[in-house]
């Protein structure tokens, strides 16, 4: 085989590899999410604390994974944290967030990820209320929460 062959057979091995993942390319995430969306999502941004929409959201109901659509939060599990983003006890199901170390900024932080797209949600720390002890701080614009009432 030449090296000509070579160099195209490996180019078409990483290409299947690339592409067996179960995700977008940033270019299809860029074309599905906002602007916005898209810095947090998938440039794990972080919006402006009391600036999103459901910090102060106080109705029933489950958040979704804003890229994807996977169930993330129930609201009975939300609580007042007053640091200005939603924030949660405790995921629907450990399977649906993915927590990944993250020592930017110079502090040593948990990144919590939603597990089925990889999607940038926010931090986890150990400051939350009894019995997790757990804060999910989330930003609003990576969830998408649909009242109790409008489920059919
Ligand atoms: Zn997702």
């Amino acid at each position: 085989m030449d090296i000509t062959a070579k160099y195209i057979k490996s180019t078409f091995y990483s290409f299947i590899v690339m592409t067996a993942k179960d995700s977008k390319s940033e270019d299809e995430w860029k074309q599905k999410l906002t602007k916005e969306q898209y810095h947090v999502l998938r440039l794990k941004g972080t919006e402006r604390p009391f600036s999103g929409k459901y910090w102060n959201n106080r109705e029933k109901g489950v958040y979704y994974c804003a890229g994807c659509g996977g169930p993330l939060f129930d609201s009975n599990a939300q609580f007042e944290s007053g640091c200005g983003w939603p924030s949660f006890s405790v995921p629907i199901s450990d399977k649906d967030v993915d927590l990944q170390s993250d020592l930017s900024l110079g502090l040593k932080r948990e990144e919590v990820l939603c597990n089925k797209c990889g999607g940038h949600l926010g931090h986890v720390f150990d400051d939350g209320p009894k019995p997790t002890g757990l804060r999910y701080c989330i930003n609003s614009i990576s969830l998408d929460f649909i009242p109790e009432d409008k489920k059919d």
